[in-house]
């Protein structure tokens, strides 16, 4: 069962979203070898020093997009959350430009309380923005949606890193693809509003859109 915004997807859409559908899992390689990344990044997220948590979070998608051969992506960490009335931005893939390298924007503090998140929090968000890039890079999928496809790739990438299944209850998470141009393609991301955007042709690629999703199992 596609997720509703299906219906409002172009035909060539509604392929790509079939295709990403039918992609149930990112198998890595050895897994144990990001086990140090993944660790150095809880230490780090631990200090809340934000230099830190990015050195460490680059560290492990250096790792990732290396045992996966596919382009690097530069991590950005920044403090407090962007919020506005629809929530906080957890993160934000922008996909590369003229020959730079794509990036993950990952947000290390609540926006109100600017408390340190989660671990799991942080940690499943990094892999929700390195999903897009594996969507554009390792996937060829001339679009990025949030289907349930992804959403169980994300979850295998998750459990291969720490182990565990992943959370039965769904959470809102809210991500933004930035300036939505990789080339000539549009980036689309986003289930709820942005790809209804999308779908109605409001997603011009050159805006950047605010994307809403609920990420199953997200604490
Ligand atoms: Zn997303």
């Amino acid at each position: 069962m596609p997720f509703s915004y299906y219906a409002r997807l172009t035909r060539a859409q509604q392929r790509v979203y079939r295709r990403s559908d039918e992609i149930g899992a990112v198998p890595l390689r050895a897994p144990a070898a990001a086990q140090p990344m993944v660790e150095a990044l809880e230490r780090a997220l631990a200090t809340g020093e934000r230099g830190r948590v990015e050195a460490a979070a680059q560290l492990l998608l250096d790792r990732l997009t290396s045992a996966l051969g596919v382009p690097p992506l530069r991590a950005e960490v920044l403090a407090a959350r962007p919020s506005r009335d629809w929530g906080e931005l957890h993160g934000l893939y922008t996909p590369a430009e003229r020959g730079g390298r794509a990036r993950v924007t990952l947000w290390m503090r609540t926006a109100q309380q600017r408390r340190v998140v989660g671990f799991r929090t942080f940690l499943r968000t990094l892999i929700h923005e390195l999903c897009h890039h594996l969507d554009y890079e390792l996937f060829a999928l001339p679009d990025s949606f949030h289907t349930q496809g992804f959403y169980r790739r994300e979850s295998s990438l998750i459990r291969q890193l720490v182990g565990g299944a992943s959370r039965g209850n769904a959470a809102l998470a809210l991500d933004l693809v930035g300036a939505g141009r990789r080339g000539s393609r549009p980036a689309a991301d986003c289930p709820a509003r942005a790809q209804e955007e999308a779908a109605s042709g409001g997603f011009s690629g050159e805006k950047e859109k605010m994307v809403q999703g609920v990420i199953p199992g997200m604490e």
